[in-house]
């Protein structure tokens, strides 16, 4: 069956999101700046304003008062992004990711060369 070209809908755009994040996450530096680590955090904090889909912005902003973000280094900042999509994943009631393997998924791909 052909793809459908319709408007996202908050799964879908919530699937793309985070595939996004996570990648951006996966090849943020290892040693960033002063400078990068304050405009994550600023990026961080302004998609929380802007995301489209109000009710999860709203959870995303509430969640940040009390999880600030680590941007220290990749690392660092792949498990805060893996740690905050669990939060979600629970909320929901799905089930909640091994967050060890972050950068096998989103970098360098699982050992058996599948994609999820
Ligand atoms: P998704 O949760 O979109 O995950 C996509 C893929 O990421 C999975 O297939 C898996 O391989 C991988 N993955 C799963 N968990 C992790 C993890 N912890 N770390 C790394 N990779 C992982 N929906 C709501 O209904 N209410 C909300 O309040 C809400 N808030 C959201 C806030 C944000 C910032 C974002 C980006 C999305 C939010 N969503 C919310 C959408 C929701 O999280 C899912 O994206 C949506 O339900 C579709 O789920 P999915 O099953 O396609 O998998």
């Amino acid at each position: 069956r052909e793809e459908k070209q319709c408007p996202l809908d908050s799964p879908m755009l919530g699937n793309n999101t985070w595939s996004f994040l996570h990648t951006m996450a996966a090849y943020y530096p290892e040693k960033p700046s002063a400078e990068q680590q304050n405009k994550m955090e600023k990026f961080i904090h302004l998609l929380s304003d802007f995301y489209p889909c109000h009710k999860c912005a709203s959870h995303f902003r509430e969640d940040l008062k009390t999880n600030k973000p680590v941007t220290n280094s990749n690392t660092a900042l792949s498990k805060w992004f893996c740690e905050f999509h669990n939060r979600v994943n629970v909320r929901l009631g799905k089930a909640e990711f091994d967050c060890s393997k972050v950068l096998e998924r989103w970098r360098d791909g699982w050992a058996d060369g599948t994609c999820d």
